[in-house]
């Protein structure tokens, strides 16, 4: 990797073992008749071992000067497409017409932008099947993370809203080149394939707006008192309950039960 100039601004921290980038690959569950979309291709490191498996593999990359290191280290594919774009400026419509079927996302993320390309996919898809990706360790502790703890919060509640969640491996900052200054996890999402409510959102944000306010206040800023009040009887919450000690379920039924009254 002598020849690459690292750009801190794209995210990049690439990785080289073999191990790890097949353990990735095994973790994501990608078999031959899978369609994959990696988002980073980097210098190709993952990219070379998702072709080697996969049906069929659309890989975005910013930067552009990575592209002769890239082809030359794809060359021996025809299932590979490199696409030279900023991901986040391609309709999610436009990337899901480039699959004929559901398809897999397997990324070593940049972190600069890891929960605007999560939300991206998990409310705008609608063939995404699962996402392999990796995250620093504390934003996957997050989405893992137990009512009542104090990184319990939108990410958490949205997240596991759309799909199960679990961490499948722990990987040492030293994997990368360069080294970034902390952890990472490779979190494995698998949808649940729930339709996009904005308004269900615009509720869970506002209900952690203020995390030192009750529930009750909070989602004052949206609905009256007396009909606060005879939802959270009616379903038993508190109403001194706080945000962060509602399961997902549970917001999930008090939102439904605010659209229905
Ligand atoms: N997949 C490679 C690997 O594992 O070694 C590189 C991973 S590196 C963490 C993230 C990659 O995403 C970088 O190559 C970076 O240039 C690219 N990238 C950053 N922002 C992007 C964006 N908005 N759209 C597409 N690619 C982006």
């Amino acid at each position: 990797m002598e020849k690459i100039n690292f750009k801190k601004k794209f995210g990049q921290n690439f990785l080289s073992d073999t191990n790890l980038l097949r353990a990735i690959v095994s973790d994501s569950l990608i078999t031959p008749n899978d369609e994959v979309l990696e988002i980073g291709a980097g210098a190709g490191a993952l990219t070379y071992e998702l072709a080697k498996i996969c049906k069929k593999l659309i890989s975005f990359e910013i930067d552009k000067s990575l592209e002769n290191i890239l082809y030359e280290k794809l060359n021996s594919f025809n299932n590979v497409k490199l696409i030279f774009s900023d991901i986040m400026k391609i309709k999610t419509i436009d990337i899901d017409n480039y699959f004929e079927k559901n398809y897999k996302i397997v990324a070593n993320l940049p972190y600069y932008i890891t929960s605007p390309i999560i939300f991206k996919f998990l409310e705008e898809s609608k063939k995404l099947n699962s996402m392999t990706i990796m995250v620093q360790k504390e934003v996957g502790e997050k989405m893992l993370s137990k009512p009542r703890s104090s990184n319990y919060g939108v990410l958490t509640v949205m997240v596991n809203h759309y799909a199960d969640v679990k961490i499948t491996r722990i990987v040492k900052r030293q994997m990368f080149t360069p080294a970034p200054k902390v952890d990472s996890c490779i979190v494995y999402l698998k949808l649940k394939h729930i339709a996009f409510d904005s308004g269900f959102k615009d509720f869970v944000q506002t209900a952690f707006s203020m995390r030192r306010k009750t529930l009750a206040n909070n989602l004052s800023k949206l609905y009256d008192r007396q009909k606060i009040e005879k939802i959270f009887n009616a379903l038993n919450i508190p109403l001194n309950a706080r945000a962060e000690e509602l399961e997902v379920k549970e917001f999930e039924n008090l939102y439904s039960a605010f659209r229905q009254d």
